[in-house]
């Protein structure tokens, strides 16, 4: 165990903050400057150096080689400047270098299984260092954000969405592994790159994608056991629901684009009403774009409807209209909907128009889930705030340049009526001399607690009244004072105490429903989860 060798180990690096007794018995000295620094201070250049840079995708750059210089500190970076990071090391940035992963391409990070792996899947995580495994990311990086596809630099997702597994929730790193599955891309402009990284050819479809799925989450199961969580990301809606439907009753699966979605827009909208007034089934819900968010959401939202109301959820579903790229859905297209469209199409002439849709449904809240940007346009807003006293608009669609509408655009609009949220961040906005503060319907206020929630209660399968309990759980944590500013989502700087909260919940349930298997179950729920989280700090090596 050479001091050159930790120098040059992420997991154990503390860069100059090695102490000189640590100098002595590491065989480090000499091998650094003669100055200690602090853990503190390093952080402090660290911010120094990233605020210098200019373009966001020069900041993620230099985060990720300090994820593979100095893990400790990458994390205590992003933990304690999370509201200025989260956008550089997840959307929108990481859709950018998602976009650029071949020619920003330093070292590898997560494991690569593709085609070419066939037959050999088990062999190829058996190669991964680490062996005890406690939450998967895996993509195939059909529909990267809104951005489409991105074949396989779609890795940048899973490897995002683990840092903030890490960050957020607490999931020691060593735990995490991010997977890209590579089928290969339809996307022409990847597939004539001469520096693509992926597999050049299109798509595997069919038998051939569904058997090399089957052996991959066999070989997880047997390579990692029961309690492993495999999160799918970014996958295209098809095979998400099928995916997710397939492996729910045998594996601990988890869709973040569907269930995590779900459980942070439900939360909001609960949160909306306490100055919207009235019950879930008072309002009357239109969705522009019915895919995996938009009908994600609904699902769920229907469901608590049941929970709130005792609304029958057929009478729940009436609630809730959907338009897709072929105009509001309804019964009289039926035959040709895909079936996760079909509980929605209710009885009602065909529309197309966004507007003409608004005008014939009344809905109090607009929700995008499209992907497709400005397409909230004036007129679509203005229609939303001339019957609503309050209108709730919900522009979900990442990155930022495919959000629905901006929250200028939605407060000006509505001459500062509107209650806005978003997918993609946006600064407070000044409207008449008050200051409205839009919350961001980030998916990482849930998906971190909500997994480790499953994790420390050793849970073997995910139940929907689990992600109703991550859902109730953030809703708890917005104040009334958040709620004055017009926010529906409470800061993300207190991230770490409500995943706690959400990880409490979400075991609790876990433990009622039976599917926990960390046994006897812990008497604090919220203690455990703090003290289960990894923590950033350096450690002492004497
Ligand atoms: P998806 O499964 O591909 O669904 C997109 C839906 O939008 C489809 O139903 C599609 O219609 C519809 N659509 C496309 N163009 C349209 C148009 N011009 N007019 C009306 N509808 C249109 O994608 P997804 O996973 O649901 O994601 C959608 C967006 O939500 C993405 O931008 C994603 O980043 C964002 N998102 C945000 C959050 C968050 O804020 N927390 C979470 C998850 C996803 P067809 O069915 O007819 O093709
Ligand atoms: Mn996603």
């Amino acid at each position: 165990a050479s001091g050159y060798n930790l120098l040059r180990d992420p997991r154990y690096n503390k860069g100059m903050a090695f102490t000189h007794e640590e100098r002595d018995a590491h065989y480090l000295r000499g091998l650094l400057p003669p100055v200690v620094i602090s853990q503190q201070l390093q952080e402090k250049r660290l911010m120094q150096n990233l605020r210098s840079f200019e373009a966001p995708l020069h900041k993620y750059i230099s985060l990720m080689e300090l994820l593979d210089r100095d893990e400790k500190l990458f994390f205590k970076l992003l933990i304690d400047n999370m509201e200025e990071l989260l956008p550089i090391v997840y959307t929108p940035t990481v859709g950018e270098a998602c976009q650029r992963y071949g020619s920003i391409f330093r070292r590898p990070r997560g494991l690569f299984i593709s085609l070419n792996d066939k037959g050999k899947i088990l062999e190829v995580l058996k190669n991964w260092p680490e062996k005890s495994i406690q939450v998967i990311v895996v993509t195939d990086g059909e529909r990267i954000l809104g951005l489409g596809d991105l074949g396989c630099q779609g890795m940048g997702i899973p490897v995002g969405k683990l840092a903030l597994y890490t960050a957020l929730g607490g999931v020691r790193p060593s735990a995490c592994l991010p997977i890209t599955i590579d089928v290969g891309t339809n996307n022409e402009k990847l597939l004539n790159d001469e520096f693509y990284i992926g597999i050049r050819q299109r798509r595997a479809t069919g038998k051939v994608y569904s058997d090399f799925l089957h052996e991959f989450m066999t070989a997880i199961k047997q390579n990692y056991g029961e309690k492993v969580l495999v999160q799918f990301e970014d996958f295209a809606n098809h095979n998400a629901f099928e995916l997710l439907e397939k492996y729910s009753p045998t594996h601990l699966v988890f869709n973040d684009d569907v269930q995590g979605t779900a459980a942070v827009v439900l939360s909001g909208l609960v949160a909306a009403l306490k100055s919207l007034g009235g019950t879930l089934a008072d309002h009357t819900f239109l969705f522009f774009g019915a895919g995996e968010a938009g009908t994600g959401i609904a699902e769920l939202l229907a469901l608590e409807m049941y929970h709130q109301a005792k609304l029958p959820v057929d009478e729940s579903r009436k609630k809730i209209w959907f338009v897709d790229s072929k105009g509001l859905v309804v019964s009289s297209r039926m035959e040709s909907l895909q079936a996760f469209k079909k509980p929605w199409a209710h009885d009602h002439e065909p529309v197309t128009n966004l507007i003409d849709i608004i005008k014939a449904v009344k809905p109090t809240a607009l929700i995008g889930t499209s992907g497709q940007g400005k397409t909230f346009t004036k007129e679509v807003i203005e229609a939303m705030a001339s019957f609503n006293k309050k209108p709730l608009i919900m522009a979900l669609s990442n990155p930022t340049t495919q959000s629905e509408c901006t929250a200028e655009e939605a407060y000006y609009w509505t001459e500062g009526r509107a209650i806005f949220s978003s997918g993609s961040p946006f600064n407070p906005v000044e409207y008449n001399g008050k200051v409205f503060f839009p919350g961001q319907a980030n998916n990482a206020y849930i998906f971190p607690g909500f997994g480790l929630g499953l994790v420390m209660s050793g849970a073997i399968r995910v139940h929907k009244e689990m992600l109703l309990a991550a859902s109730e759980a953030l809703g708890g944590t917005v104040t009334q004072e958040d709620c004055q500013k017009g926010m529906i989502y409470p800061p993300i700087s207190n991230i770490r105490k409500i995943s706690a909260h959400i990880a409490a919940n979400v075991a609790a349930k876990a433990y009622e429903i039976g599917v926990a298997t960390r046994l006897p179950q812990p008497e604090n729920l919220v203690k455990f989860a703090e003290s289960c989280m990894y923590n950033p700090n350096y450690r002492n090596y004497r």
